[in-house]
């Protein structure tokens, strides 16, 4: 039997869009040449900050940035779509609705981020100016000096690993085959149409092949696509750590300019995360490790006496133009999801969404349906 689509990587960008296939009634199989989120969907902090990620990382108005509107209503998803993971495989992703906090470290800092939340307006949420006793109550241990830290209440987090193990269980439940261990070496065309792709086992014909490989989406394209078509997808490692107890009493993630700790349910800290151009280089270095303690420490001096736990590295696939690339291609039945950069596990209910639409003739295809719906 020929499968209607075949989608190449199990990361949180390829289950997802299997996951809203396959509930359409499509028939889907997945092929993965490592293991179900064994690179950046494994690695993540897992924060839904669209908010933050626009006013720290992100150049230009954040009132007008698509991250803002589309990551603000992929966030919406998640309450129902954890939910129903829960329900469907009984694997909680861990959703822990905690609101964050940006400490500034003075007056330019907090008016430039007063100026972005004003662009943003009343989709930001209700925000908040925390200082003096009440952000010692807020954040118990935060380095003396920091003036004071907004508090937004619509940015929480989630445990990725968990919520590709359990998008993974869902799709098994339908039937949909994810094979692990199996790479897939080239796209097969005939003519202008992709009909399969080529693995060590042979050939696996499909009605419709989706590459959502991370940052091995280029490799994999190039040779079917021309230079215009093609998109340009690079790894930028970062490098994250977990800290155990004795730790400060906050909740709510602490999104500072350069480094995040993200309390998880279990008590731990997450601490990332460095972004680093070192090709296909997943080490962790000592280097990574020591710039992330101390920028954490400069936050929470008392983290010096946490318990450290484990350190990690992850490569995120980041597009030439920062923005990812879910779509249709020049070649008949071929689609590219990926390019998420930092944002992939926020992005990943709405890109699965807009592809299902243009997969089941909802939408008409585009090249970039989420860079589209941004600017509408
Ligand atoms: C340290 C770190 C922290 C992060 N924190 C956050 C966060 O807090 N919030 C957030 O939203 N995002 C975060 N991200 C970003 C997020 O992890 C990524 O954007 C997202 O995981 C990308 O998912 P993906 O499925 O596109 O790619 P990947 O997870 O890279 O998955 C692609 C998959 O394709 C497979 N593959 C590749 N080539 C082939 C082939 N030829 N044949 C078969 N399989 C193939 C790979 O093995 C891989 O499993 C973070 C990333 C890192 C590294």
């Amino acid at each position: 039997m020929i499968d209607d689509v075949l989608v190449v990587g199990a990361g949180i960008i390829g289950l997802s869009v299997a996951d809203a296939l396959a509930r359409e009634g499509m028939t889907v199989r997945v092929l993965e040449m490592d293991r179900v989120a064994g690179a950046a969907s494994g690695a993540a902090a897992g924060m839904l900050a669209p908010l933050s990620e626009a006013l720290v990382h992100e150049a230009g108005d954040p009132g007008t940035n698509p991250l803002v509107h589309l990551g603000l209503e992929s966030l919406a998803r998640f309450e129902s779509l954890c939910h129903r993971l829960r329900e469907e495989t009984g694997i909680d992703p861990e959703l822990v609705r905690s609101g964050l906090w940006r400490p500034v470290a003075d007056g330019r800092e907090r008016r430039a981020a007063q100026a972005g939340f004003d662009r943003i307006g009343p989709r930001a949420g209700a925000i908040e100016w925390c200082h003096g006793g009440d952000l010692e109550v807020a954040l118990p241990g935060l380095a003396r000096g920091i003036p004071g830290a907004f508090f937004s209440p619509l940015e929480c987090h989630l445990r990725p690993p968990l919520l590709s193990r359990a998008t993974a269980a869902a799709l098994r439940t339908r039937g949909v085959e994810i094979e692990e261990g199996v790479a897939v070496l080239r796209l097969r065309t005939e003519g202008r149409r992709v009909v399969g792709v080529e693995t060590h086992s042979g050939l696996r014909r499909a009605g419709r092949v989706v590459v959502a490989a991370g940052p091995w989406t280029t490799a994999l394209l190039e040779p079917v696509l021309g230079a215009d078509g093609l998109p340009r997808i690079e790894p930028v490692r970062g490098q994250i750590l977990a800290l155990q107890p004795p730790l400060p009493a906050v909740r709510g993630i602490v999104y500072g300019a350069d480094v995040y700790c993200v309390p998880k349910r279990d008590g731990s800290w997450i601490v990332g995360a460095t972004e680093e151009r070192v090709g296909f280089d997943r080490r962790v270095t000592a280097e990574g490790v020591a710039r992330l303690l101390d920028r954490a420490r400069a936050l929470f001096p008392s983290l010096a006496s946490a318990t450290f736990e484990r350190a990690w590295a992850g490569l995120r696939p980041v597009e030439a133009n920062r923005w990812p690339r879910v779509g249709a291609t020049d070649v008949e039945d071929l689609f590219v999801a990926a390019g998420h950069g930092r944002n992939g596990v926020l992005l990943a209910p709405i890109t699965a969404e807009r592809l299902r639409d243009m997969l089941t003739g909802k939408r008409p295809p585009s090249r970039d349906a989420l860079a589209r719906d941004a600017s509408a």
